[in-house]
């Protein structure tokens, strides 16, 4: 069997990895770690999980001296929580080396992360967006950086981060070594790849011998209103720990409050929820004080926590490699997992595709639904706000609705009757909804309008006529759909995309 010290790792990164507990490399590791070491370019297609955290941190503390001033190699990822742990996986793979990181990350204060920078550090993980910024200040100097780390490359293309890409990668020297880490192999993937890399070596680690071996994955045939009996269920079956995927922030939101009312210690982290919090939610999942993490799709992705035993698919994901992503989340480093999926009757058509993407069979799990009552949230009630007088608009006169008396009123210049005013108000009028999907985003128009029949709940026949342009689109509905249904969709991603939809 392989040994690190059979790959060329450094006594000092072996003496760290042992402190840690690993004692046999994975296989990503024993394919790409030499390859790294001879100094060539590198592109990995290795799924979260692997052990690619670990592959590039031995390549760099194999390469880069320790002690710069200007930093010597940069890791780009795709999210802030990725870019912690990765930070965090580094301090400790150099506990030894004496090679020093730091995250660069946006949503939080500039001014540490600038001052560690002055300071000198050898390595900067970070978000391309932050990084780029930092560039521009000329907070970040890239003109020493020699290797570059592009981890889950894909996943940054997919959150829109290309052009951040380009620009980064135009600011640091050609003469550098690149590596890249990929989940999939999209035509975008390769473009990006033979852009900026020089020849590099390729190697697919994960999909002759993929890591979801490990994980058992089953499926319950439900409807919206048993997925919290399911749920609760499990959990009073097993006490596992356990990720519960929801399609929106929303959903997030409405599911924690009901466990927490039903006496679950649940923790709910989605985009809206402040750095500083979910930082707290995942440290106590992590720790163990909380045993429920409830998500989204953008906020779990790319979390390193060990030992979690279940990972339930509350919502299902939209395609199936978010479902792989998802489940990627149990089973990790030799341990082993279940994923159980909620699905609904209209959905089981994903099952194929799911097997087809895992080649695995999905199993119905053998499960008597125990039924509860919906518990009692108690809301406080919100403050009564009174305006002042002056600010009050004038009395309708008692026993006449608002609405309906024969008057107009100027706004800019321009005169409203009423009954423009009903027009525009008709429940039934058309209204069109502008939505941030378009040709670029590989949709088609039926694609479009599954996505919102799917995610909203809308009939399709309630979905008139649609116009794609090349970044957005614009969808014709009722007017009394089009507030709920445009909300609805800003809680949702299409292949990792933030939806944002508006009426117009
Ligand atoms: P990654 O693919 O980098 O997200 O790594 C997944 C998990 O595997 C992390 O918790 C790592 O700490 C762990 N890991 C990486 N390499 C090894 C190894 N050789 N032995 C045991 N655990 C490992």
């Amino acid at each position: 069997m392989t040994t690190f010290a059979d790959l060329g790792i450094s006594k000092e990164v072996i003496k760290a990895m042992d402190e840690m507990g690993w004692t046999v490399p994975t296989p990503v590791q024993v394919a790409a770690i030499p390859v790294g070491l001879a100094g060539h370019d590198l592109f990995a297609q290795a799924q979260t999980g692997t052990g690619k955290t670990g592959t590039y941190a031995s390549i760099i503390m194999g390469k880069i001296r320790a002690g710069s001033k200007a930093p010597a190699v940069l890791i780009l990822t795709p999210t802030r929580e990725l870019t912690i742990q990765v930070t965090e996986e580094m301090e400790k793979i150099s506990k030894y080396t004496g090679h020093s990181s730091v995250s660069i990350y946006g949503g939080v204060s500039l001014s540490p992360q600038i001052s560690k920078l002055e300071h000198g550090v050898d390595i900067v993980v970070g978000t391309p967006g932050r990084v780029k910024d930092l560039i521009i200040r000329r907070d970040l100097n890239s003109s020493k950086i020699t290797m570059v780390v592009l981890d889950e490359a894909d996943r940054m293309l997919d959150m829109g981060f290309s052009k951040d890409l380009e620009f980064i990668l135009s600011k640091i020297s050609k003469q550098r070594q690149t590596l890249m880490f990929s989940a999939t192999m999209s035509p975008d993937i390769k473009r990006l790849a033979v852009r900026h890399m020089i020849n590099p070596e390729e190697l697919l680690v994960s999909k002759d011998k993929p890591v979801l071996d490990l994980i058992k994955q089953y499926y319950i045939i439900t409807d919206v209103d048993s997925k919290r009996n399911a749920l609760c269920t499990i959990l009073d079956n097993n006490d596992p720990r356990t990720i519960v995927f929801c399609h929106t922030k929303r959903k997030v939101n409405q599911l924690t409050k009901k466990m927490l009312a039903d006496g679950y210690i649940a923790g709910a982290i989605h985009g809206d929820v402040a750095q500083n919090k979910r930082e707290k939610i995942i440290n106590a999942f992590k720790d163990g004080s909380l045993n429920l993490l409830i998500a989204t799709d953008v906020a779990a992705r790319g979390l390193d926590i060990d030992d979690v035993t279940y990972v339930i698919n509350y919502d299902m994901p939209n395609d199936p490699e978010t479902y792989v992503h998802r489940i990627g989340r149990v089973g990790r480093a030799g341990k082993e997992g279940i994923a159980v999926s909620f699905i609904m009757h209209e959905e089981r058509n994903m099952i194929k595709p799911i097997e087809k993407q895992t080649g695995m069979t999905l199993e119905i799990l053998d499960l008597e639904i125990i039924e509860r009552p919906d518990p009692i949230i108690i809301r406080p009630l919100p403050p009564k706000k009174f305006a002042p007088a002056e600010k009050r608009g004038p009395k309708v006169p008692y026993g006449k609705a608002a609405g309906t008396a024969k008057t107009t009123s100027k706004v800019s210049g321009k005169s409203y009757n009423n009954s423009d005013f009903k027009k525009k108000k008709d429940p039934d009028a058309p209204a069109s909804m502008e939505i941030n999907l378009g040709c670029s985003d590989k949709i088609t128009k039926g694609e479009l309008c599954n996505f919102i029949v799917n995610s909203t709940g809308i009939p399709s026949r309630d979905i008139g006529s649609i116009i794609m342009g090349e970044k957005s689109a614009f969808v014709e509905l009722r007017r009394k759909d089009g507030d709920n249904v445009a909300a609805d969709l800003s809680d949702y991603e299409y292949k990792g995309k933030e939806i944002k939809a508006r009426l117009i």
